[in-house]
């Protein structure tokens, strides 16, 4: 164990996955499809079957060379928030993939271990005719949660995290597969390899300090000479948990390139969809403009920038303020959170201790509180004004019964906007003649009153 860790990448021949697999040797058989008999359901169907609204004849045609993708969902080292999130997207949802209702692309028969009707030998069948290569569809292999060494498990006698029973062990006995071993093996055959969640794309919270498990993401696992046989390397949705909607849109835009109907989608360096994490949560913050004019929360509950609460958002890739969380609706800032950083390769070590000030901050933090000592009071002089109606300014009073107590405007503060409203009309040639704002002297002889017509 201590050699894994302690080598260094350039002297690696081999990745971690062909390490365990090297260990475990190849697999000869599966479960007894006679002893184990039909799916115990009242239909004796499979899920796949209950989806498909008919057989291959009846059903509606589908354009393009695929009628419909296996994806195999494994969870490593998890806590199943990303499944959560991902029964929440709407844009596209589950539902609507595994119904098949997007034209041009395959339909989707998932296997999931939490949302199946499948369980034990039945729900891996699937996976081991892919394994076989008897499936009658391309696959693609969805982890979620980071990879755990377990060689580093075996050594003990025990394993980490196991997903359902193989006649793997000596003289075909009954023994758990984990999820990295699922991984390894069904990874060469695959047409897209997908990590969702923060765990599985950088390693996460389970590959923090400290962490006994030596978990990995699935990167890490595999190396970074992955292909899959469609050619695409290790696709990644980071996110802790991810919004549901960057996973289900990356899935939608890599099943219609794997129908051959649009190029391959745009990654970044580290395989994340370049157009969703392409900005700074900062850029597009809802109290962006609180940092901007230097004014700050000091305690949870406040509504201004939170970065003295902890906010890492000026530096951290992730769109949750564009696209919300579910549904276009909450998000981090919205709710109140400041941002820890969730979505980064760096999370949770280099962002620790949560909810403190990052240091980084106090230089643009001061030479904002500087440029909106000065830039706040003339944006609020200004508001005052356009908060005004013409009218109440040649009048000199507000007819609000509300806003009785409230003091008219100086002579002085008339002056300024006066002087302030001649400057922004002096550029408008177009109505520079009119003697009252917005009326022109005459009509254009012979012609409408209204110039436009
Ligand atoms: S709360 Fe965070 S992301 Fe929003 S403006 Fe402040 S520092 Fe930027
Ligand atoms: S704003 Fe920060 S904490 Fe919130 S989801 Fe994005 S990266 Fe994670």
């Amino acid at each position: 164990m201590a050699d894994r860790q302690t080598r260094t990448p350039a002297l690696q021949a081999r990745t971690p996955a062909q390490e365990l697999l090297d260990a475990l040797g190849p697999v000869e058989r599966f479960h007894d499809t006679e002893e184990v008999g039909a799916f115990g359901l009242p239909s004796g169907r499979v899920t796949e079957d209950m989806l498909a609204g008919g057989d291959e004849t009846t059903a509606a045609t589908r354009f393009g060379p695929l009628q419909k993708i296996h994806v195999f969902w494994f969870a490593g080292m998890s806590c199943d928030g990303c499944s959560v999130a991902v029964t929440g997207a709407t844009s596209p949802s589950v539902e609507s993939m595994l119904l098949g209702a997007h034209p041009g692309l395959p339909r989707v028969v998932l296997h999931h271990p939490v949302l199946n009707m499948e369980s034990g030998p039945h729900y891996v069948r699937a996976a081991e005719q892919a394994m076989a290569g008897t499936l009658n569809a391309p696959y693609a292999v969805v982890l979620e949660g980071s990879i755990s060494d377990e060689l580093a498990a075996y050594a003990t006698g025990g394993y980490w995290s196991g997903q359902g029973e193989e006649p793997w062990g000596p003289d075909g006995e009954m023994r758990p597969v984990t999820a990295s071993e699922w991984i390894a093996r069904l990874a060469p055959n695959a047409a897209a390899m997908i990590a969702i969640g923060t765990c599985a794309t950088w390693g996460g919270i389970p590959s923090a300090e400290g962490n006994p498990t030596g978990a990995m993401s699935l990167m890490d696992w595999l190396g970074k000479d992955y292909r899959s046989t469609f050619g695409v390397p290790v696709v990644n949705v980071p996110g802790c948990p991810p919004i549901g909607d960057n996973f289900t849109e990356t899935v939608a835009a890599i099943l219609y390139f794997l129908q051959g109907f649009g190029p391959l989608p745009e990654f970044d360096e580290l395989g994340r969809p370049a157009w969703l994490f392409g900005e700074t949560v900062h850029r597009h913050c809802v109290r962006g403009a609180y940092y901007e004019e230097g004014t700050f929360a000091q305690e949870f509950g406040d509504p201004e920038c939170l970065v003295e609460v902890g906010c890492w958002g000026p530096v951290v890739n992730c769109n949750i303020t564009s696209r919300g969380m579910i549904n276009h609706v909450g998000g981090c800032m919205n709710a109140g959170g400041p941002c820890i950083g969730c979505t980064m390769p760096g999370f949770p070590d280099k962002f620790t201790p949560f909810y403190k000030r990052p240091p980084g901050s106090f230089a643009s933090t001061t030479v904002s509180r500087m440029v909106g000592s000065v830039i706040r009071p003339l944006r609020k002089f200004s508001n005052n004004h356009l908060n005004r109606e013409v009218r109440w300014d040649r009048q000199g009073a507000t007819p609000s019964g509300f806003g009785r107590e409230k003091a008219e405007p100086s002579a002085l503060a008339e002056i300024n906007h006066k002087f302030y409203d001649m400057l922004r009309r002096s550029g408008d040639r177009g109505k520079a003649k009119a003697d009252v704002w917005g009326k022109r002297d005459e009509a254009p002889s012979g012609g409408s009153p209204n110039p436009r017509i």
